[in-house]
């Protein structure tokens, strides 16, 4: 089949390498003038394979007052009616066992995933600062440790090698934490998860697929529809022209209702932006990826670079003067954790912000529609890059099997 693909982010990406395996002729197009230049451009690197949490929990109905008063300093939250109406839905998956059925569920996948993703890196060989890095997540007070211990035992029966260590012990395995201006008082870790640049891996992978497959990239032009006949797609529009396929999926991240949306289709997606500063390492960057819960943030260290991603905004506009303070926000809680993790004071200091596409039950929406020939695979939330390959995987078999029948 002739397959476009709308949207080259690392999720776009992963499935024309999948679609591309089935023997698919795939045509990727993106506004931007390249791949990965969206939400996956200089996220948290983090494949984080066995913290799969669901958002809503019992946790997060406690801390909504707190939120939506602005009290947090890692969110900010500007509420409208289309917010609202979003965060009932949310609530709605917030129960103990809704929260723990949805966070299992993702587990599973993200397990999918890396299998995957291993046997893409073999089959390609492509680089992208990947590590075996393990990760820790910084947790204090009796109740996230009571919280954590839950969400290990819950994982456990499907192997999930996450264990909780007291500080010192966490010192023993990453050495850095003993520069951090407090040890944590628990946390959380996983040996087996993984970093990785995900802006690196999609450009990587999309050259690996122009010189090794029939699938081909267009840049630069927005797609400004996706055309039917007898409720069936058969083109995509662009301004130079139409491009003819025989089946389209819709990965425009935050941006697919308004493609879907002519069509009749809407998704739960609503936008939380969150932000990252890219910086050389400090004179004792950590190996392990480690996550400041309570901050909402992780450092994760690419290569020689550190980059501090995260917080979680739902807001509807952000210009550069906001991304500025957010970053300056960062960069201040940062360095008062981890003075010696980055080189703060380096004159090249890449700031970002990019947004997330959340779903109310975080859970991302891979699927055929009611159009003949229309798929959709976005609304990744915060684990995108860790989920990219098993969704893209599980797009390319639901294309098949509507081929078959
Ligand atoms: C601060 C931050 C930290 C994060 N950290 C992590 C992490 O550590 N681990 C993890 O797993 N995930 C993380 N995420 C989440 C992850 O980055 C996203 O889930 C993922 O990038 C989503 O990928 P995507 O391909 O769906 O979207 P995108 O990368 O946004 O790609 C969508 C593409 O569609 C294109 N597009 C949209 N509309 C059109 C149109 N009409 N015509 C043509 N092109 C169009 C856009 O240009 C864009 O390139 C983080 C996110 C943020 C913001």
């Amino acid at each position: 089949m002739r397959i476009a693909v709308i949207g080259a982010g690392v999720v776009g990406v992963a499935t024309a390498y999948y679609l591309s395996l089935s023997g698919h002729d795939v045509t990727v197009v993106d506004r931007n003038a390249g791949p990965g230049e969206g939400t996956s451009f200089a996220n948290g690197g983090q494949l984080s394979y066995s913290f799969s949490d669901a958002l809503g929990s019992p946790e997060f109905i406690r801390a909504l007052p707190g939120l939506v008063m602005n009290k947090d300093e890692g969110a900010r939250v500007a509420l409208s009616p289309g917010l609202a109406l979003w965060g009932l839905k949310l609530l709605r998956h917030s129960s103990r066992r809704q929260s723990d059925e949805l966070s299992l569920k993702t587990y599973r996948n993200a397990l999918r995933s890396n299998e995957l993703m291993q046997s893409l890196r073999e089959h390609t060989g492509i680089e992208f600062d990947y590590r075996d890095s393990g990760k820790m997540i910084n947790i204090s007070g009796a109740d996230a440790i009571r919280r954590a211990e839950h969400a290990i035992r819950l994982k456990n029966e499907y192997g999930c090698d996450n264990v909780i260590l007291t500080g010192w012990e966490a010192v023993e395995v990453e050495p850095a934490l003993k520069t951090f201006s407090e040890l944590p008082e628990a946390c959380i870790y996983s040996s087996g998860d993984q970093v990785g640049d995900a802006q690196m891996f999609t450009a990587s992978l999309s050259e690996w697929l122009s010189s090794n497959t029939t699938c081909r990239f267009e840049y630069g032009e927005p797609v400004s529809g996706i055309s039917t006949s007898n409720r069936r797609t058969n083109a995509v529009e662009l301004q130079s022209g139409s491009i003819d396929c025989d089946a389209v999926v819709v990965c425009a991240g935050t941006d697919s209702n308004a493609l879907l949306r002519p069509l009749g289709l809407k998704l739960p997606i609503r936008g939380m932006r969150g932000y990252s500063v890219t910086l050389p390492v400090g004179e004792h960057p950590p190996v392990t990826s480690i996550t400041a819960h309570a901050q909402h943030f992780v450092f994760s260290r690419l290569g020689e670079r550190i980059r501090i991603a995260g917080f979680a905004d739902f807001i509807a506009e952000c210009d550069d003067q906001q991304v500025r303070q957010r970053t300056d926000d960062l960069l201040r809680i940062a360095r008062a954790i981890a003075p010696a993790t980055a080189d703060y004071d380096a004159a090249e200091k890449h700031r970002w912000s990019g947004v997330r596409p959340m779903t109310p039950n975080s859970q991302p929406i891979v699927s055929a529609t009611p159009i003949d020939g229309l798929f959709i695979n976005t609304g990744h939330g915060m684990l995108g890059w860790t989920l990219a390959c098993a969704s893209g995987d599980t797009l390319a078999t639901l294309v098949r099997e509507g081929a078959a029948s």
